[in-house]
This record gives C-alpha cells, structure tokens and sequence, in this order.
C-alpha cells in the first residue's frame, strides 16, 4: 500500500476547515452531526448516532468482527451561568480552556430556541487607561464577564433576546492552513483527528482497499467531560483511540510526529496492543514518538471505567499548547493516517 499524503493535503484541509468551523462544545452536537454523517455516506462508510448523540460510522471490512476506532467532535467552551445587573454575562466553562487565553476572544451565545448572539470574553478589569490591574487581575470564572454585542442594561434586556443560563458558548476556532504545513485552530483537539478518519475512509474508498476487520469509527460529542466512549458498540476486538499528542517539556514528541500514549493521568495503555503500534510504526518508516501524559485522560479511559472488556491504545498529531492556541503540522496529520491505515489493514 503506498499512498502519497500529498495527494490528501488538500481535501484533509478542507474537511478538516469544515468540521471545526461548525460550533460543538461537549453536549452540543446536533449542528455537527448532519456534516459528519454526510461526510462519512459520500466516502461509503454508514452513519447511526446513538442516542446520546454520539455517531458510529461502519465501514465493511473482510470479517464481521469489529475493531473500533474513537475521536471526539466536541471541543472546549461555556455557558451562560447567569446575567449580571448591568446586562453583562457571566459564564462557567465546558471542558478545561486555559482561561487566560480566552480573555479577548470573540465568541457566540447560542440560545435554546436557536438564535445566535456574538460577544466577547474579557477580564473584569478590561481597560488598560481604566484600571490598574488590567494586565495583572487573574483570568478566571469569577473575575471574566462575556460582554454582548446588543444594546442591553438590565437583565432583562439580555432575557427578550432569549438568552438564559444554560445557554452554549462557542468561540472562534480560528483555522489557518499555513503554506509551510502548520494547522492552527483552537479546536485541533480532537476535530483534527475526526478529520484523519473522515480521510482514511476517503483513501480507503479511492484504493478500493478492504481492511481485515470492520470498522466501527465513533465519533464522541463529550470526551472533554470525561464520558464520551462510556458507551460502545458491542463485541469490539480492540479500540483505538485517536487524539491530540502532547507536546512539552520532557516528552518527546513535535508537531510533525504521530504520538503514541504509553500512559496518562488514568494509567498505563494496553501493553500487546501499544507495543503491537510501535512495531508498526517502527517497521514502516512513521515518524513517531512515545511518550507519557502527565495531565490527559481519553476515550479510551472513559470506556475502560464503564466496565466494557476491550484492549485500548491511543495515538494522535502531536499538538503545541493544548487547550490554548494549539497548533499541529499536516506531517503529524499524515503520519497519524498512515498509522491507522497500517492498524486496520495489519490487524488479523
Ligand atoms: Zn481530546
């Protein structure tokens, strides 16, 4: 099997530019949903959702036995938690966003009955001519307010727009596809990884290649909150998770490697089936990197602490300053598809 990533440079960008430009903090998945299943149809794989709205896409292989394959669609974010006197908003964040690094984005307020409002996040102390402790006041939930782009003064001026605690915040994802290869976006965790899937189907599709077992690909809507492959289908052999590498301090990997989890903040990884990733990426010249996570838990947990019976591993692009403004390189992106296509064409 030989592939030129190259010729995929194009359309991963694409999807990629597609998926993360349609908002989805953890829980907020029905804006999502319709793109992947179209996405997944016209490269042959089938789409179901389960019904707490994450989707599994089947791809036949030569048996019925079924591996399974898991990224999340949901990203970092917040919601509404309650409306100040003077009409601003006060919010609580969804996932873990490095609040700091929020303090002057643009963001939208999405409501129940589906109206959508910008605003922005900034620190209560937001101007620098203003107050003394503008740089130096700490970000964080209690001290940040989203200020509305509408004329509001009281809180309810902000509820006739429909606004309310509870309400998702999405904010920019920010995607660039540099000419040098690098892919910035605020969200490459883990829609980065739901793009490779999206890709490996298309080459799959294009090569007409079968792979030996059949796929079941989740796609998960809250792994930032810790549950999203809580549930999975049944009689999975294996299941590999696809997420974000870390990159930092002592660890190993870069942006243009694919990472391999030997261990996180929940534990060790499974021993054959980890080792079994390195000898195939060793053996079919991937660049690689193994390395520990020191702050990280993944699907693959989530299914391991529901009690489900399946060998896990987990891979991934390497990503610079997760959960802030990340940053991988398409070199990551195509070693992590290779990795993949070699996994479900090598497994028998
Ligand atoms: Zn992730």
């Amino acid at each position: 099997m030989k592939i030129d990533m190259n010729d995929y440079k194009a359309y991963y960008g694409e999807v990629f530019g597609k998926i993360v430009n349609i908002p989805s903090p953890s829980g907020y998945y029905v804006e999502i949903m319709p793109l992947i299943k179209k996405l997944a149809e016209e490269n042959g794989a089938s789409f179901e959702l389960t019904n707490k709205g994450c989707a599994i896409l089947t791809y036949k292989g030569k048996k019925d036995e079924v591996i399974g394959l898991s990224a999340h669609a949901d990203t970092l974010g917040a919601m509404v938690r309650g409306i100040h006197e003077n009409g601003k908003l006060t919010f609580t964040k969804v996932g873990g966003p490095i609040l700091p690094t929020l303090d002057g984005e643009y963001c939208t307020i999405i409501t129940r009955n589906g109206k959508k409002y910008t605003g922005t996040f900034l620190s209560s102390s937001p101007a620098a001519h203003v107050y003394k402790d503008a740089s130096s006041a700490e970000r964080t939930e209690d001290n940040m307010y989203i200020r509305l782009d509408e004329v509001v003064k009281t809180p309810d001026d902000v509820r006739k727009l429909g606004i309310e605690s509870g309400d998702y915040v999405a904010y920019e994802p920010k995607y660039v596809f540099t000419d040098s290869g690098f892919i910035k976006s605020r969200f490459i965790d883990d829609k980065a990884s739901v793009a490779c899937f999206i890709t490996v189907l298309k080459i799959l599709k294009d090569m007409a290649i079968t792979p030996e077992y059949t796929l079941k690909m989740m796609v998960t809507v809250y792994e930032e909150v810790g549950h999203g492959a809580s549930y999975v289908p049944s009689g999975l052999k294996y299941m590999l998770g696809v997420d974000m590498g870390c990159i930092g301090k002592d660890l190993n990997c870069t942006e243009h490697q694919v990472s391999i989890c030997a261990k996180d903040s929940h534990g060790p990884y499974d021993y054959a089936f980890t080792s079994k990733l390195i000898d195939l990426a060793k053996n079919n010249g991937i660049d690689y990197a193994v390395d520990i996570y020191p702050y990280y838990g993944s699907d693959v947990g989530a299914m391991w602490t529901a009690g489900h019976d399946v060998p896990g591993a987990l891979i991934g692009t390497g990503v610079h300053a997760s959960h802030g403004m990340e940053r991988t390189h398409f070199d990551g992106i195509a070693n992590t598809i290779k990795l993949i296509l070699l996994y479900i064409t090598q497994t028998k």
